[in-house]
């Protein structure tokens, strides 16, 4: 008997059968747009091969000017028709099903072609839409039926109609964009037109049997956003105009509420689905920050949805049904919602990857082949680099030993789980900790490796991290001066702090200073108050009128850095504007463009441009200065003629996350 009875039954859309009730929702990789088509099917057929239920492409323009960037991947010609069947006949070749998604981005086309129902620029772009006439909508409309058409001559099961996140079919639904006053404009029947027209336009394109996925936005979380009527009128709608099965969106792209993120808890939209289900007959597919097959089980087992859509946690894992399937849950690589090697990738121009899987959208070039000779092989470091060169060695047959000095497995990621919105990595080293009880692996914890130990292996692996930078602060007696180690490990600081470096650690540390109590990524009432999130049923748009509202912070911080630039503006792309709001909100006081003189007991005493030094009181002063590589053992092995490969912070400190660190040790594990 299955653990996941609910998850793993078949359902029957239109008039395909699924073999089980997940989605693997639409994610835009950039494979498309390289033109090497076999890295497109390979990627889908390895998740087919992985037992996704049903595959949604990433979103395919209908026309140029409906492209979120000009050159976006679509299917405008008998050319693409022929590249989009190669990626067809792959799934279907390994038993799955895919639906091919038709977006059109409307004004966040990022692009000065881009149209939309009126001319309201959009906050995310820097393009004023042209307002579409009466011909103009036609022409859209009609694009898109064809697009279906062609998807469906191209070998799809049918398509996913676009209509959430503030595409285009949204941005005709509320006065926020759609000011007009002919038919397409006014009253909530006319604005709804458009996306109703669209649906049965499409079904009329492709005939009974296909597969018609309508994303419907349940929450807009932008002033002036729909109300739940609105949201029910439209999926009755959209129901009777011919989709097979509504899938859930949440929140425009220009909401300044995370919906995501790996803050935002596990499944934190659900009862909006759960809500939709009674009031239409179509399957309902849920969204939003499901991550396992556990959680997947348990929103079915209670009746909140038909189906789960999981997008990220599909790159993180191909296999991740199969495993589940297979009884081996634990080995599924956990998606931790960081954003780092996806959407941040998506948003620099880059191929998109998984910080926990590099393999991701690198199939045909990053393979794990089995070695022509098992080799003995050290690897020296427990944390990430370490954890995967260990891991993918072995699965690879060789024989590795891993050493650390600590009792435990992680190394700076057992830091990272303590920040309070960083829950994940509890996940993340569960995982590892599973993958390292693999036969080939020993462990050899609580033993700093010297390099007598390092003697007959064939390949010696240095992955040692990191040791903080001492940003060289005059310090006098009395004062109190602490590390980030000191304070994630629960070192106490007193009730007003300076955080001295503001990369990801100092904000993390700050996060952690001002927090008290529950963590609202664990209790999903506590974050919707802390973001301003109510219901449409009780506001429009779902927004709090108060807007948002979080716990008062735990003790005065200051986050500095030297740099005459705002704090925090490399962070993550996709993630660092919610770092910064979170830390304003809880009233953290950044700044930028000063220079550090001496610590005393007193406090801080810094100063700006030319000004003399001036004190800032505080009770403790945490240094978040950055990393510099920990090499002693390399740097002995070198001086002894050892041959060694040194990888992550070891080798380069700078910038270093476990992004890169987890690359890089998959790349080398892969050669060795
Ligand atoms: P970092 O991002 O390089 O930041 C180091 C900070 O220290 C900067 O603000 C820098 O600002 C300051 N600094 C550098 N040298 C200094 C000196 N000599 N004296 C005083 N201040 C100095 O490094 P990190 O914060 O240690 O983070 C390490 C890596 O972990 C980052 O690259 C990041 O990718 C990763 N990480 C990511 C996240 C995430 O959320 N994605 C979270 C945590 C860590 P000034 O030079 O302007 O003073
Ligand atoms: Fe998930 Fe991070 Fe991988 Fe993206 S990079 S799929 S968010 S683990």
């Amino acid at each position: 008997m299955t653990s996941y009875p609910h998850l793993l039954a078949p359902i029957t859309l239109g008039s395909r059968t699924l073999r089980n009730r997940s989605l693997m929702g639409s994610m835009h990789t950039g494979l498309e747009e390289t033109g090497d088509w076999s890295r497109v099917a390979a990627f889908y057929a390895a998740r087919a091969r992985g037992g996704a239920g049903l595959i949604v492409t990433g979103g395919m323009a209908p026309n140029r000017e409906g492209g979120v960037f000009p050159g976006a991947a679509g299917l405008f010609s008998d050319k693409d028709i022929a590249n989009h069947r190669r990626v067809t006949d792959a799934v279907h070749a390994e038993g799955g099903h895919i639906v091919m998604q038709i977006l059109h981005a409307g004004r966040y086309a990022y692009s000065p072609d881009c149209v939309a129902p009126s001319p309201v620029k959009s906050p995310i772009s820097p393009f004023p839409p042209k307002e579409l006439d009466e011909f103009g909508i036609e022409k859209q409309i009609a694009d898109i039926a064809t697009a279906a058409a062609r998807a469906l001559e191209a070998g799809y099961d049918g398509v996913e109609v676009m209509g959430s996140e503030g595409y285009f079919l949204n941005q005709f639904l509320v006065t926020h964009t759609n000011r007009r006053t002919d038919g397409w404009g006014g009253a909530y029947a006319k604005r709804m037109r458009l996306p109703v027209d669209v649906v049965a336009r499409t079904r009329a394109a492709m005939g009974p049997a296909a597969i018609l996925v309508y994303r419907i936005s349940l929450i807009d979380l932008i002033p002036n956003g729909s109300t739940w009527d609105e949201v029910v009128t439209l999926a009755k709608a959209i129901e009777t105009a011919g989709a097979s099965v509504l899938n859930t969106g949440i929140g425009w792209h220009e909401a300044r509420v995370p919906t995501i993120a790996t803050s935002v808890p596990r499944a934190a939209f659900a009862d909006l689905t759960a809500r939709l289900r009674p009031e239409v007959t179509i399957p309902v597919i849920t969204s939003n920050r499901i991550n396992t097959p556990e959680v997947a089980e348990g929103l079915l087992a209670q009746g909140v949805a038909d189906m789960v859509s999981m997008a990220r946690p599909w790159l993180a894992d191909e296999a991740f049904i199969a495993k589940a399937a297979a009884g081996r849950a634990a080995e599924i690589a956990p998606c931790i919602a960081c954003n780092q090697a996806c959407l941040d990738h998506t948003f620099s121009g880059k191929l998109t990857s998984c910080l926990v899987n590099p393999r991701a959208c690198h199939e045909t070039e990053l393979t794990y082949p089995q070695a022509a000779t098992a080799k003995r092989i050290a690897v020296v470091g427990a944390g990430p680099a370490g954890m995967m060169t260990a891991i993918v060695a072995a699965g690879r047959g060789h024989q590795v030993t891993l050493f650390d000095k600590a009792p435990q497995v992680g190394g700076q990621l057992n830091l990272a789980k303590q920040v309070p919105g960083k829950e994940e990595f509890h996940g993340l080293v569960t995982w590892f900790t599973s993958m390292l009880a693999a036969p080939g692996i020993t462990l050899r914890l609580g033993h700093e490796a010297s390099p007598q130990d390092l003697q007959g292996f064939d390949e010696v692996v240095i992955a040692t991290g990191v040791t903080p930078r001492d940003p060289g602060i005059p310090v006098e007696p009395g004062a109190r001066v602490l590390s980030y180690i000191d304070v994630l490990q629960g070192a106490e600081t007193g009730q007003r702090v300076a955080v001295v470096g503001a990369g990801g650690i100092g904000f993390d540390v700050a996060e952690t200073l001002v927090h008290q109590g529950t963590s609202p990524t664990l209790d999903t009432a506590l974050w919707r108050q802390e973001w301003g999130v109510t219901t449409p049923w009780a506001d429009r748009g779902g927004l709090a009128p108060q807007g948002p509202q979080p716990h008062p912070p735990a003790r005065e911080v200051h986050l500095l850095q030297r740099k005459a630039e705002k704090p925090g503006r490399h962070l993550g792309k996709t993630t660092g504007w919610i770092h910064r709001a979170s830390l304003a909100m809880k009233g953290v006081r950044m700044q930028g463009g000063v220079t550090y003189d001496r610590i005393t007991a007193e406090g801080l005493w810094l100063s700006r441009a030319d000004e003399a030094p001036q004190l800032l009181p505080v009770d403790a002063v945490v240094l978040c200065a950055g990393q510099l590589p920990e090499r002693g053992l390399s740097d002995q092995l070198d001086r002894l003629g050892i041959r060694h490969h040194r990888i992550g912070g070891a080798d380069v400190a700078a910038e270093l996350d476990a992004k890169r660190a987890i690359d890089q040790a998959a790349r080398l594990a892969a050669t060795l």
